[in-house]
């Protein structure tokens, strides 16, 4: 069985500089997927390439059999793939609730209102606050947003960005923890994280990303117990 999301030799270059060079891995139905990785590894890019953001200079992105590379933003998130971004974007004038409306702008259905009260159950904080202006809420609390949000689309893949950026430790466990609620809900993740400890710890299958290339995977656990993983992203000596 082919995996949902099937990432082949991609490349993607900001004018001469090559950020990602030539990189392919897959992500399973049900599983979250890691990469990990040092500041400038080409985390992002790669994220950015998959929802759409970006154009590859080569290679192919499949997901679901259907051919994404070269399609717009807006086609990637109806076909299905959410992508909660680095530094979360949520727009801090406009309520909760209105943020977590723009997540499915593109839908047509019926059931909206519906998906915003699951957001609030699996986010209460954001159910109690929905009339307040998102930008008086924590750093966490914005990341629950920006998940919410994405999770607003009803996607198949959830393609999360550093979502422990900034937090607190306490925060980032919390958030980990939804992270892998959502995976018990069968949702398929693609997850960056700096934090490689946390991650790998949630992972099914992890990648480490160094100047844009793939230069280790595999199973979460196998990464966690890998030596120069340890040393290199684990702080350990
Ligand atoms: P971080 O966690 O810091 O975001 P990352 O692994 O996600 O790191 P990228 O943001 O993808 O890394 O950056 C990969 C490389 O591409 C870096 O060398 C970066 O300087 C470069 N880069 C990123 N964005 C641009 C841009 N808009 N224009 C030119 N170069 C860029």
């Amino acid at each position: 069985m082919s995996a949902l999301l099937e990432v082949e030799d991609l490349q993607v270059a900001y004018g001469k500089v090559r950020a990602v060079k030539g990189i392919s891995f897959s992500v399973g139905e049900g599983e979250i997927v890691t990469l990990i990785g040092t500041n400038g590894a080409g985390k992002t890019t790669t994220m950015r390439t998959l929802s759409g953001l970006l154009k590859p200079v080569s290679g192919t992105v499949v997901f679901d059999g259907k051919r994404l590379d070269g399609m717009r933003p807006h086609q990637v998130v109806t076909l299905g793939l959410a992508h909660s971004p680095e530094g979360r974007h949520i727009f801090p004038k406009m309520t909760i609730e209105e943020n977590l409306l723009l997540g499915a702008y593109l839908r047509k259905d019926p059931g909206v209102a519906e998906d915003v009260q699951r957001a609030y159950d699996m986010f209460p904080v954001l159910g109690e606050r929905r009339r307040q202006a998102a930008g008086t809420l924590s750093g966490g609390e914005q990341q629950m947003l920006a998940m919410g949000r994405a999770l607003m689309c009803r996607p198949r893949l959830l393609l999360l960005d550093e979502p422990s950026m900034g937090l607190s430790p306490l925060m980032t466990q919390q958030i980990m923890r939804t992270v892998g609620a959502l995976r018990e809900d069968g949702m398929t993740i693609l997850l960056v994280e700096q934090n490689a400890q946390a991650a790998l710890a949630l992972a099914d299958q992890g990648h480490v990303m160094e100047t844009g290339s793939l230069v280790l995977s595999g199973t979460g656990e196998e990464l966690r117990h890998d030596e120069e993983v340890r040393k290199a992203y684990l702080g350990e000596d």
